[in-house]
C-alpha cells in the first residue's frame, strides 16, 4: 500500500458513528451481495434539484466507502438509507476518497467533516473516530482550510455554554492523505487504486477501482476520453462512467467524454453494466449512441438509486 504525504490534520475532536459490521441477521435464500453501490449525487455543476453533486458510496458488508462530496452529501446519505432501508447510519462516512478538487465533487467536503462532528454525542467513542480521506496534492491545503475557516464555529461550540463543551471535547478530526496513483487503501474488505485521468487543466485528476470480495467496480472521476478506463475495468462489475452526452467547445472536449467516446470506452472495457453519472438530464440520445457499440446494460443513474 503507498501512501504519499499523510497529512494529518487535527482540531479536537469528534465524530462518527461506529461501523455497523454484518448485523443483520439474514435467513435462509440466496446469497446476498456483500458489495451495494448507492448513488447520493449524479449530477454536475448545474442547480439540478433531481441531481446533487457527484458522491458514491461503494458499500461493503454494511461499510461505507465514499467516492467524492458533492454538495448536500451527508444528506443524501441519510434519504439513500431511508429509501432504500440500508442497514446504515447518516452518521457513519469515515472513509472518503476524492477524484478531484473541482468543487462539484468537494462541496460537501465541510459537510462530510462538520455534520456528523456536530452530531454524534460529545462523549461518545464515536466523537473521536476521525474522518479518513484520501484524494490528489492539494487535499491537504482544502482541509486545513476548510478548518481554518470554521474555526469560530469549532471554538464556540466547544467552548462553555457551546453545544459540545463536554470537558475535553476537542473540534473535528480529519486525517487527510494525498495519494499518488497506484493502490492507495487496504482492509478486510476493499482494496482501493487510483489511476490517473485527463480532466482540462488538473494536474491531478484519478478514478478508482474497488476490490471488494464479490465486485470490481471502477468509478471514472471527471475524464475526458482515455483507454486507461478499458485497462482499469477489463470485464468489471460495474462501470460508472462520467458523461456520455455531446457538448461543443474545447473545454467540454479536454474535459469530458462524448457519448462516441463513452460507447468506445464501454466496448475497450467490457463491463457487466455500464452506469452513467455527471449527468444533467435523462441523455436518451447518448444512450443511444452507446448502445450502438455495446451490447451490455447501458444504465443513466438517478440519485440514490442502488447497484447490487
Ligand atoms: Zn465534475
Ligand atoms: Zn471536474
Amino acid at each position: 500500500m503507498k501512501k504519499l504525504s499523510t497529512t494529518a490534520v487535527l482540531m479536537l475532536v469528534s465524530v462518527a458513528s461506529s461501523v455497523v459490521i454484518g448485523q443483520e441477521a439474514r435467513g435462509q435464500g440466496p446469497p446476498r451481495s456483500r458489495t451495494k453501490l448507492v448513488m447520493l449525487g449524479t449530477g454536475n455543476p448545474s442547480p439540478n434539484p433531481d441531481r446533487f453533486g457527484p458522491a458514491t458510496v461503494v458499500l461493503v458488508d454494511n461499510v461505507p466507502y465514499l467516492v467524492d462530496c458533492g454538495v448536500g452529501v451527508v444528506r443524501r446519505w441519510a434519504a439513500a438509507i431511508r429509501a432504500n432501508k440500508l442497514p446504515s447510519r447518516p452518521l457513519d462516512l469515515k472513509m472518503a476518497f476524492i477524484t478531484h478538487l473541482h468543487t462539484d465533487h468537494t462541496l460537501g467536503f465541510a459537510e462530510l467533516i462538520f455534520t456528523p462532528w456536530t452530531n454524534v454525542p460529545a462523549n461518545s467513542p464515536e466523537a473521536v473516530r476521525p474522518l479518513e480521506v484520501f484524494g490528489p496534492p492539494g487535499l491537504g491545503a482544502m482541509t486545513r482550510n476548510l478548518l481554518a475557516a470554521y474555526a469560530d464555529d469549532i471554538r464556540i461550540r466547544t467552548s462553555e455554554g457551546g453545544s459540545r463543551a463536554l470537558s475535553g471535547s476537542p473540534g473535528p478530526i480529519v486525517n487527510s492523505h494525498e495519494v499518488a496513483a497506484g493502490e492507495i487503501y487496504h482492509d478486510d474488505r476493499v482494496t482501493v487504486t487510483a489511476f490517473r485521468v485527463p480532466h482540462g487543466n488538473w494536474e491531478h485528476a484519478y478514478g478508482f477501482r474497488f476490490r471488494t470480495p464479490d465486485k470490481t467496480i471502477v468509478i471514472s472521476g471527471d475524464t475526458a476520453y482515455t483507454s486507461e478506463i478499458g485497462r482499469q475495468c477489463n470485464g468489471c462489475d460495474l462501470l460508472v462512467h462520467e458523461g456520455g452526452f455531446n457538448e461543443e467547445g474545447a473545454y467540454f472536449r479536454t474535459s469530458h467524454t462524448n457519448a462516441e467516446e463513452l460507447a468506445r470506452v464501454a466496448a475497450e472495457a467490457r463491463p457487466r453494466q455500464l452506469i452513467l453519472y455527471h449527468q444533467r438530464g435523462a441523455n436518451e440520445e447518448g444512450v443511444r449512441i452507446i448502445r450502438s457499440k455495446f451490447a451490455g446494460p447501458v444504465i443513466v443513474a438517478a440519485d440514490l438509486q442502488v447497484f447490487e
